[in-house]
């Protein structure tokens, strides 16, 4: 029986160790603060910031919004993130991308105090987490290492496949996997849209994490018998509902269960995972910024 992974469950136990933690800070007087700064016209931005704001609400941070309109100047943007940086109520600050086109995305990025880049994308960061020595780690590969470590999935040695080598999910996870660590030490392949036969490494995967966002591309016949299969993707596509889609990730979900030993599901798998270390980083930012010690979960 393959065994199902509930992202939903490990993502609720995080929070209420984080809850802990927050409640340690309020003995000392403080409040973690993450800001989010929207400046997009697509409307699927305004819905994860506005379920990142709804997170830290219930968990007890304080959610800071700026908006800016899709039409302002960039200047405004780099102004906007340089004014946070100096704010002492807020301890991270994140940027939802996309951001509009005339955006440097890359100066965004580097304009962020790397002390409050709970994304974990300013090069700093980046650097830190590819030396061992992460200040943040990307909140998606970041919940992934938390579920295979909640599942019991053993990493050392292990030969894992990540499909996809995005700067948010597949190079982080390949780096954190082959950290030496106890929940690193894997033996990585990283596979792209120009891999040849796919099919060939994903076969000899013991863990498989899938984020290509292609609609259900890895099939049960691409898996190892027993293999851990982690699928990261998010994808609409048509379907006969009353939204007019659904969401499927870039598993074929029923063939993968006749194989897989452990599987995430979509929805329900990665995507809380992200939810929770977004706010796990933001409470790590808070407790580094004012000197409070904090356990995290
Ligand atoms: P991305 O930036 O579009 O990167 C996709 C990667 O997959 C690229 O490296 C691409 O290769 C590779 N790829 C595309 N088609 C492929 C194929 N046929 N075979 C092998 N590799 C292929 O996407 P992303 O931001 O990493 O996100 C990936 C998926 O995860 C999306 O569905 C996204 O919605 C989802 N996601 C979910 C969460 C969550 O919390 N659950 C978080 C983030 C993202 P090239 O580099 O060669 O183009």
């Amino acid at each position: 029986m393959t065994e199902i992974i509930d992202g939903e469950a490990v993502a609720s136990e995080i929070r209420d160790g984080l809850s802990d933690a927050i409640a340690t800070l309020a003995e000392e007087g403080v409040t973690p603060g993450l800001a989010t700064v929207l400046m997009s016209d697509d409307p699927a931005s305004e819905t994860y910031v506005s379920m990142k704001q709804q997170d830290c609400e219930e968990v007890g941070i304080d959610g800071i919004h700026v908006e800016l309109s899709p039409d302002a100047p960039a200047e405004q943007l780099y102004e906007t993130v340089e004014e946070l940086n100096e704010d002492e109520t807020v301890h991270g600050i994140l940027v939802q991308m996309p951001v509009v086109d005339h955006v440097d995305t890359r100066r965004v990025l580097r304009t962020v105090a790397p002390r409050k880049d709970v994304d974990g994308f300013h090069p700093e960061n980046v650097g830190r987490l590819v030396a061992g020595d992460a200040r943040f780690k990307p909140c998606t590969p970041h919940g992934i290492q938390k579920l295979l470590a909640a599942y019991d999935v053993e990493t050392e040695g292990a030969e894992a496949v990540v499909v996809g080598r995005s700067d948010i999910v597949g190079k982080p996870m390949a780096n954190l996997l082959i950290q030496k660590s106890a929940v690193g030490n894997a033996t990585t392949t990283v596979c792209h849209s120009r891999t040849e036969d796919l099919a060939a490494h994903t076969r000899r995967a013991d863990i498989v994490v899938a984020a290509a966002g292609v609609p259900e591309m890895i099939d049960g016949t691409m898996l190892k018998e027993g293999a851990t299969v982690v699928d990261v993707g998010i994808n609409r596509v048509d379907a006969d509902t009353e939204k007019g889609y659904e969401l499927v990730g870039d598993v074929e979900q029923a063939s993968a269960r006749e194989v897989a030993g452990k599987i995430t599901p979509v929805p329900g798998g990665v995507g809380p995972m992200t939810r929770a270390m977004l706010l796990w980083n933001t409470v790590k930012a808070a407790g580094e910024q004012t000197g409070v010690n904090v356990e995290l979960p």
